[in-house]
């Protein structure tokens, strides 16, 4: 395996390509190749940008297609008809059936785009400041996402101060009640310190943060407090819409309508970089070109996103994603209930789903069995002490079963090891 030219040439930031050592080569549905040939299972799925599998047929018929007949690839945000199409099937397979009015934003490509394109418009249009997020929280990497994100290490790279932001804590992060209290009384409180911020972000599932879940009522809350004080709710629904937690968008189930939507990773369906900002109309106060970018009109996207509308006219999918959301729970509760010993709780909601454990070191063993056994897991959390399990949501009843299987063997053989060393030890 010639890994020669990443060593020389490729920047030391590069990170996954550390917990997965091989050359990758081809993909299909959940299985991913390398150049030897070995193949593997993918319980990671692009972070979640690759929520249909690799290459789903459907949307490469349709890009080769685009592509075969020298249609436009980049747009800038010129009208084509790629983008034209694009908008109207999202308005009327998913907007419209949710009763959900939505302006459209085109933000530049990555997620990180749609939740800074957010924050910038909360502050535009109520003229405050301050944003307020939650512990453990994830929003990106450039320096606005940063100043909402938790995550110690992720911040200390920003090598700037991180303004402008307030951290209160999650659902779970206290008790669910007295989280929300925080919020409550400090926004009541006059000598709270806190500023009337100009919008709350959250998200519902924090994929990043270790896989912590809001509850409905809790959501319901925030977006009744936010209401109260005239402060605008922004989801980030980055990581967690496109079916991940079973509905398009993972806040359906709680009946919350928040003001401003981050999309990005499976928007596109295919892997191709897209991103959206949903607005309430009401909002859209943006003057032409005031959050401009060069790559906000990725046609070959809008057009793999069209075809990827065709999963959402009815309810087939969300069914199904519910279906195999309950057998992995079953599966993870039966892997946790074993190892009750080493703090193994289950963790997430849907098909973003995880095993936390007291000692990371737990963990990060897995995930590296796991690719030793050929398996692609992340981690996620603080202290990356959560295996996150992220098939793609039309994942196979059998693919489903193979992961959830080789994932309860190795850890029950790592912490096996774990224990035979503690033994050893005290030997
Ligand atoms: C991945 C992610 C982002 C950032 O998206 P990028 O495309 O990596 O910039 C923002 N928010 C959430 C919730 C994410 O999961």
């Amino acid at each position: 395996m010639n890994v020669q030219p990443f060593d020389d040439h490729e920047s030391e930031v590069r990170s996954y390509c550390r917990s997965w050592p091989a050359v990758f080569t081809t993909a299909k549905g959940t299985r991913l190749w390398d150049e030897n040939g070995r193949c593997y299972l993918d319980f990671f799925s692009g972070a979640g940008a690759l929520n249909y599998g690799h290459n789903p047929p459907e949307l490469k018929a349709a890009l080769l297609e685009y592509l075969a007949e020298d249609n436009i690839v980049h747009g800038l945000d010129m009208m084509t008809v790629a983008k034209r199409t694009f908008l109207e099937r999202f308005a009327e397979v998913i907007l419209e059936p949710r009763g959900l009015d939505y302006k459209v934003q085109f933000p530049g490509p990555t997620g990180t785009n749609a939740v800074e394109s957010a924050l910038k418009l909360a502050r535009k249009v109520t003229g405050r400041e301050t944003v307020v997020s939650f512990t453990n929280a994830f929003h990106g990497m450039t320096l606005g996402s940063l100043s909402v994100t938790g995550n110690a290490m992720k911040r200390g790279g920003a090598g700037v101060p991180l303004v402008h932001s307030a951290r209160m804590p999650y659902c779970d992060y206290l008790d669910e009640g007295p989280s929300l209290d925080v919020l409550e009384m400090f926004l009541a409180d006059s000598g709270s310190g806190l500023d009337l911020p100009a919008a709350v972000i959250v998200e519902t599932v924090q994929g990043e943060g270790g896989l912590n879940v809001a509850s409905d009522t809790w959501l319901q809350r925030l977006k009744s407090i936010c209401a109260e004080h005239d402060v605008l709710l922004i989801v980030d629904d980055v990581q967690m819409a496109i079916g991940r937690t079973g509905p398009f968008f993972s806040f359906e189930p709680s009946g919350i309508t928040p003001d401003i939507v981050c999309l990005s990773k499976s928007i596109s369906g295919f892997g191709l970089p897209m991103a959206l900002t949903l607005l309430r109309p009401e909002l859209d106060i943006w003057g032409p070109g005031e959050h401009n970018g060069t790559f906000r009109g990725n046609n070959p996207a809008f057009v793999t996103a069209t075809a990827a509308l065709s999963f959402w006219t009815d309810d087939k999918l969300s069914t199904q994603i519910a279906e195999r959301a309950d057998t992995m729970g079953a599966a993870l509760g039966g892997i946790a209930d074993r190892h009750r010993q080493s703090g193994a709780v289950v963790k997430g909601k849907g098909l973003a789903r995880g095993i936390g454990f007291t000692d990371p070191a737990v963990a990060s063993a897995v995930a590296a069995a796991a690719f030793d056994a050929g398996m692609l897991v992340e981690t996620s959390g603080a202290e990356s002490e959560v295996v996150k399990l992220m098939p793609p949501v039309n994942v196979t009843p059998d693919d489903l079963i193979e992961g959830l299987d080789l994932l309860g063997e190795l850890v029950d053989s790592v912490i096996g090891d774990d224990v035979a060393a503690g033994v050893g030890e005290r030997g």
